[in-house]
């Protein structure tokens, strides 16, 4: 027997009993028997075989492809985590329930499978969580568009209500409609427009251009803007080997859908292995200086590396993500490096940063989906929750005003 917690309106609630769940798997060493486990790099854990129920209150669930087959007018779909959603694109009209299964800790496809659900397909039914789902992951899952989670009869709704905390709104935002509408829709496509001239007239004036991308959603936004218009402004990336193992599968994704070739700098091996051997691997921890370091080492010394030669950088920087990004400018210049820089998207807000993702179809990291606000290294990035600045989720040991990384000094304007 399990618990469902449900979420509307008025917030999270306990409802009852879902369906029959399979009893979790005890972990168990993959290597059992065959020497020292911690000289293994495998899996300790050996995955579920099938999936994490069978049945949910109206009966049985059924497969993606069973419902592909033959989709039963009030059915529940259980969706797995190698399932491709975008399947499901017009053939979800009359599902009662979609359920997503989370067959092990760790494994965030489920994530993305609500978030293409709710943003792409634009479902707005039911939607519910299942399998390894722990208290504390109820907050990502309900930020990503969950309204239900079916925790098993040995985990304890009180501990899952409580990681919720405040959370009390459903994953709709309001319908804005009438002249409200019209106006914001207007507004978004006048940015847009902006957006495109800014980047035609960088393309122009600039000799060698390039946006720095670090594979956020507003560095996605730009990439696209620049595919669509065929504009010749090159695109690199850092990769200081601390990334999410999602942001370097971005880089080939993101090739492979606009045909461009994204340049990848990386930071000298011999000033990683000193740091290394002075501080440790995880020396950024321990001081703002060690930190400062070690962003010197893995990304400011690979970008002037990346900016040697040119007239001009393109960034996705925008105001609202920090108190240290309140007063960015459009147009500046990089005194230090003696090239101009620009701020495209300095005015926009998160919201029109999705609206855009949405009418281009732009790909975007699965982090997000996982309740990532700020894209970056991996050991010093986490998840944020609502209302707390988007930058909250980096380097959230350090005071507010230490967070850049040395990358954007953002001081002169023109
Ligand atoms: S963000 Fe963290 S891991 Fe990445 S370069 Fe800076 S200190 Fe190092």
């Amino acid at each position: 027997m399990s618990v469902i917690i449900e979420l509307d309106s008025s917030g999270s609630r306990v409802r009852g009993v879902a369906g029959e769940r399979a009893a979790p798997v005890p972990p168990k060493p993959a290597n059992e028997g065959h020497g020292d486990v911690r000289k293994k790099i495998v899996p300790l854990v050996k995955l579920p075989a099938g999936p994490s129920a069978t049945h949910w209150e109206g009966g049985a669930y059924l497969s993606l492809p069973q419902w592909l087959e033959g989709a039963e007018e009030g059915g529940a779909i259980l969706l797995q985590p190698s399932d491709d959603v975008r399947e499901l694109r017009g053939r979800i009209g009359n599902a009662a329930l979609i359920a997503v299964d989370f067959p092990r800790i760790g494994d965030g496809r489920g994530y993305s499978h609500a978030f293409l659900l709710r943003q792409r397909l634009g479902y707005g039914g039911p939607l519910r969580a299942l399998g390894a789902v722990t208290a504390d992951q109820v907050f990502a899952l309900a930020r990503v568009g969950f309204d239900s989670f079916a925790l098993r009869a040995d985990q304890s709704a009180e501990s899952a209500l409580a990681a919720l905390g405040t959370f009390s709104v459903p994953y709709q935002d309001a319908p804005v409609s009438g002249a409200d509408a019209d106006r914001a829709q207007a507004d978004f496509d006048a940015k847009v427009r902006l957006l495109e001239r800014t980047l035609m007239r960088i393309a122009e004036r600039q000799g060698r251009p390039a946006l720095a991308s670090s594979l956020s959603a507003e560095d996605m936004v730009v990439t696209d803007a620049i595919a669509r218009l065929g504009l010749p402004i090159d695109v690199f990336t850092l990769d200081t080997g601390r990334l999410h193992q999602e942001t370097v599968a971005q880089i080939a994704a993101t090739e492979q859908r606009y045909g461009l070739k994204i340049k990848v700098y990386r930071p000298d091996a011999r000033a990683v292995a000193a740091y290394v051997a002075a501080h440790g691997a995880d020396g950024f921890y321990e001081s703002v200086p060690q930190r400062k370091l070690c962003c010197e080492i893995r990304k400011v010394e690979p970008l002037s590396r990346a900016l040697a030669g040119r007239d001009a950088w393109i960034t996705g920087q925008r105001r609202e993500q920090a108190m240290t990004r309140g007063q960015l400018e459009e147009a500046e210049r990089d005194e230090a490096r003696d090239m101009a820089k620009y701020n495209p998207l300095a005015a926009w807000s998160w919201a029109d940063v999705l609206a855009y993702a949405e009418r281009f179809d732009v790909p975007m990291s699965a982090l997000y989906a996982r309740g990532y606000l700020s894209i970056g290294c991996e050991p010093c990035t986490k998840v944020v929750r609502p209302g707390e600045d988007p930058r909250a989720g980096r380097w959230w040991w350090e005071q507010e005003d230490s967070k850049e990384c040395g990358l954007h000094t953002n001081v002169i304007a023109r």
